[in-house]
């Protein structure tokens, strides 16, 4: 039964919009409906606490309806950095081989995953299995056939499986969505997405083929795909795509350093993307429509995102993309509001198999059908 105070703030609370960011209407972040209406907060665990781990948790000092409760990491003395920047007490902190233990813990809703490309299954399938929702950052598994194993495994135990597509929920992407599924653009015939930039140190996971999966396609080729996928508006139904590799030594086999593709979609509309390991200042959106185009430079950067259309300049108002996207997913997971541009498993999923129908073409150098099975 609910308390007569909780009731008066339900009603008042559902009766007021209250706004969400320097008074941005909580829509252009990517929600059909206002997403502070419930007080109530997602309980997160981190697991894996690098480099985007860090600016992640930063970010959600911010947030109204997400916190950070808790770590899963293989440093102690990481941990115990992280207990004293965000106040976690011993019980919320786990290493690899005991964190199956989060499923007695109420300080915990869900874990937050951001290892390297590979452990993102495996560590899936446990957190799922602690009863637990999971965020899962990109590239959501190293293939598709894992990437389907984890919405199972997600199914079955009953808890949201969300992928950390930050840019679902920028002001920017999400207007230019909003055009051209208001016809502003017309039909649309053609995107470009340039993504990529060089790497440094030889030895890292990322370009180690076991812990990627892969190289720059699986990092940063994904946001063209993913890019072309919500600007488009359509999924692509064939691929062709050509390897190019300067360094053998550096990009070893089955580590990608360059590769252009070419994506084709039910409507007759292309996409010519460029995904690299070789190359800075490459963040780059192009959508061509017969009435209109727009154009996004850096397009999925950590911000602030430059956009202009035929009608001029967008440059909307800049808030860390890591602050909205988990205060949107909390409301996705503690009220069950949906994002305008889907984060769920099957939106990683359809990456995943874009990805392995990329790899096959450029293995075969022949035009690869995009099978969604
Ligand atoms: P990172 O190397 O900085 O951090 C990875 C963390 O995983 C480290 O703390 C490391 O100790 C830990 N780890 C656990 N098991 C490991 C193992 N067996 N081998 C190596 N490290 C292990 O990497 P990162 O840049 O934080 O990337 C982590 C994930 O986040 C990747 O999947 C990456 O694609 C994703 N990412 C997403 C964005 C985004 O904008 N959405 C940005 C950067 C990274």
């Amino acid at each position: 039964m609910q308390s007569r105070r909780n009731f008066i703030h339900k009603i008042t609370a559902s009766a007021i919009s209250i706004p969400l960011v320097a008074g941005i209407s909580p829509k252009i972040f990517g929600l059909t409906e206002t997403a502070y209406h419930n007080e109530s907060e997602l309980k997160v665990a981190i697991m894996g606490l690098g480099s985007y781990a860090n600016r992640v948790a930063d970010a959600m000092k911010d947030c109204k309806r997400a916190k950070v409760t808790g770590v899963i990491s293989g440093t102690p003395s990481k941990i115990k950095d992280w207990q004293a920047r965000f106040n976690i007490p011993d019980k919320n902190c786990y290493n690899y081989e005991n964190f199956d233990g989060i499923k007695d813990n109420p300080d915990i809703d869900a874990v937050y995953i951001i290892t390297p490309n590979a452990l993102h299954h495996p560590q899936t399938l446990r957190v799922a299995a602690a009863g637990k929702h999971v965020i899962c950052e990109k590239p959501m598994s190293i293939n598709a056939q894992e990437g389907r194993e984890m919405i199972e495994a997600c199914k079955k135990a009953g808890v949201h499986l969300l992928i950390g597509y930050r840019m679902h929920f920028e002001a920017n992407t999400l207007e230019i969505v909003r055009m051209r599924r208001e016809g502003e653009l017309g039909p649309i015939r053609f995107f470009q997405g340039l993504s990529g930039f060089k790497i440094g140190d030889p030895t890292q996971w990322r370009l180690n083929r076991e812990l990627a999966g892969g190289g720059a396609m699986m990092d940063i080729g994904i946001y063209a795909i993913n890019g072309a996928r919500y600007m488009v508006g359509e999924e692509p139904i064939w691929v062709t795509a050509q390897e190019v590799k300067t360094d053998p030594v550096k990009f070893r086999e089955g580590v990608d350093e360059t590769i252009t593709f070419q994506l084709g979609f039910p409507s007759g509309a292309i996409a010519s993307c460029l995904s690299t390991y070789n190359m800075n200042y490459l963040d780059k959106f192009y959508l061509n429509g017969d009435k209109g185009f727009a154009e996004m430079q850096p397009s999925t950067g950590y911000g602030p995102i430059r956009s202009w259309t035929h009608k001029g300049r967008l440059d909307l108002p800049h808030v860390t993309h890591q602050t909205t996207q988990m205060d949107q997913m909390a409301a996705m997971i503690l009220d069950g509001k949906k994002a305008i541009i889907p984060v769920d498993g099957e939106e990683g999923w359809k990456d995943m198999v874009i990805i392995d129908a990329i790899f096959e073409a450029v293995k075969t150098g022949k035009k690869e059908e995009i099978k969604y099975l």
